[in-house]
C-alpha cells in the first residue's frame, strides 16, 4: 500500500477535537457482535460513565444512536414534535439555526427565535415570545460553538417550563467539558456527539431521554426509524443499539470514558475547561486591538472568541494566519464561515475560535496561543 501523505495536525478546532495516542491505540481492540454478550462489555459502562459525565443517575437513559450529535437533535425533533403541535427554537447563531432546519425540514410547524450574534438568551425577550406564540415544545442550543456564548440551561428550560411547553436541548459542543447537572436541568432531552468535548472520533450522536420525553414520544407517529427514540430505548436498555454500532468507536469510547471518570476524574476535567477559558482570556487581555468576543458570564469553557481589530479581512485569517500555523503543525479556527461573512459584508469586526476543549491540555493551550499571537501580530 502506498503510504498516504496526511499531516499530522494538533486540531485547535471546534470539532472534531485532538485525540489521544491511547485512544488511537484503542482502536485496535478486537470487534465484536454486537447482538453478543460482548457487546455488553463495552456498552454498560460505556452507558454508566455518561450519566455520571452528566450528572443524571438514573433520570435520563443514554441512547446512541449511528450518527452524530445532528442525528440525536433530529430524533428529538421526529420523537417530541406530535402532528400539529409547534415547537419555537431560540438561536444565538449558527448552530440554532440548525436545530431550527430539522424540525423545518422534517415538515415541523417551527419558528425560530433570532438573537444577534454573541448575544446569549435574553429571557424577558423569550417569555415575551412564549406568551405569544404558545408553543408545544423549544429547543435552544446550550453552548453556541459558531459565537462561544454558553446559554444558562436551567433558567431557560425552567422559563420555557414556566408557559407549559417542552424543552430540548443541543448540548453537542459542551458535554464532557462542563458540569450539566441533567438531572436538575429541567431539559426532557438532551443530544450531543462523540468528537467534540469527549475528544474521540465522530460516529455517534448521544441522547439523554426523560421519562417525560419517553411517555410523550410512545404518542408520537411518523418518526422514521432511525429517528424513533422509543425503538432506541427498547434497544438501549439491554445496552444495545438500534443499528449496528461503530464497533471501532463503542472500543474507542469504553477506554475514553473509563479515562474520565477513573483517570482524570470529572471534576478536574471541568476544572481543566474553566482554566483553559481563563488562559485565553488573560491573553486576550494582552493583546493590543483584541478582545473577548461573547459577553462575560456567557464564555463557553471549550470554546473561546475572539474580536479582531477592526480592518482584519477573511482573507488574511484565512489565508495568512491559518496556513502559516499550518507550518507549524496546528489547524487553526479563521472563524465560523458564515458568521464572518456576514460580519466582512457589515463594516463589522471578524471573530476567530480557540476551541479548547476534549483532550487539549493547557500547556498544549499555552505553546499554540504563543503561536498563534506571533501571527496575529503580523496583521
Ligand atoms: C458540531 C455541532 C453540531 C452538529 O453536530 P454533528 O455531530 O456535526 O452532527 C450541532 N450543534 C452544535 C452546538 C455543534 O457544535
Amino acid at each position: 500500500m502506498s503510504k498516504p501523505n496526511f499531516a499530522l495536525l494538533k486540531l485547535f478546532i471546534t470539532g472534531p477535537t485532538y485525540i489521544r495516542d491511547e485512544i488511537k491505540e484503542a482502536g485496535r481492540l478486537p470487534e465484536f457482535g454486537h447482538r453478543d454478550a460482548e457487546n455488553d462489555l463495552r456498552f454498560a459502562p460505556i452507558r454508566e460513565n455518561l450519566r455520571k459525565l452528566a450528572g443524571c443517575g438514573d433520570d435520563y437513559e443514554p441512547i446512541l444512536c449511528l450518527g452524530s450529535g445532528s442525528t440525536a437533535m433530529e430524533a428529538s425533533v421526529r420523537s417530541l414534535v406530535a402532528e400539529g403541535e409547534t415547537i419555537l427554537n431560540v438561536s444565538v447563531g449558527a448552530f440554532g439555526d440548525m436545530y431550527y432546519n430539522l424540525a423545518d425540514h422534517n415538515g415541523k410547524k417551527s419558528e425560530n427565535l433570532k438573537f444577534d450574534y454573541g448575544q446569549a438568551i435574553d429571557l424577558n425577550v423569550l417569555e415575551d415570545k412564549l406568551k405569544e406564540l404558545k408553543p408545544d415544545l423549544v429547543s435552544f442550543t446550550h453552548n453556541e460553538t459558531s459565537t462561544g456564548v454558553v446559554n444558562d440551561m436551567k433558567a431557560t428550560c425552567e422559563l420555557i417550563r414556566a408557559h407549559g411547553a417542552m424543552p430540548i436541548v443541543d448540548g453537542v459542543s459542551i458535554f464532557g467539558g462542563a458540569d450539566l447537572d441533567l438531572s436538575n436541568s429541567g431539559a426532557a432531552m438532551y443530544s450531543t456527539a462523540t468528537q467534540k468535548a469527549l475528544a474521540l472520533p465522530a460516529g455517534f450522536g448521544i441522547g439523554f431521554v426523560s421519562g417525560e420525553a419517553e411517555e410523550k414520544a410512545a404518542k408520537v407517529t411518523n418518526k422514521g426509524h432511525h429517528h424513533d427514540i422509543t425503538k432506541h430505548l427498547g434497544r438501549a436498555r439491554k445496552n444495545q443499539t438500534l443499528t449496528t454500532p461503530n464497533c471501532t468507536l463503542a472500543n474507542q469510547m469504553y477506554v475514553q470514558l473509563d479515562h474520565i471518570v477513573n483517570v482524570e476524574g470529572i471534576e478536574n476535567r471541568f476544572n481543566r475547561h474553566i482554566e483553559m477559558r481563563g488562559m485565553v482570556e488573560k491573553w486576550v487581555a494582552g493583546l493590543d486591538g483584541f478582545e473577548m468576543f461573547a459577553p462575560e458570564g456567557y464564555r463557553s469553557p471549550t470554546v473561546s472568541t475572539v474580536l479582531c481589530p477592526a480592518g482584519v479581512t477573511v482573507t488574511q485569517l484565512k489565508k495568512g494566519v491559518k496556513e502559516a500555523l499550518r507550518g507549524g503543525g496546528y489547524l487553526m479556527d479563521p472563524g465560523y464561515g458564515k458568521l464572518n461573512a456576514a460580519l466582512e459584508e457589515a463594516g463589522r469586526r471578524l471573530v476567530i475560535r480557540v476551541g479548547h476543549m476534549g483532550d487539549i491540555m493547557p500547556d498544549m493551550l499555552g505553546e499554540y496561543l504563543g503561536k498563534l499571537e506571533v501571527e496575529l501580530k503580523k496583521l
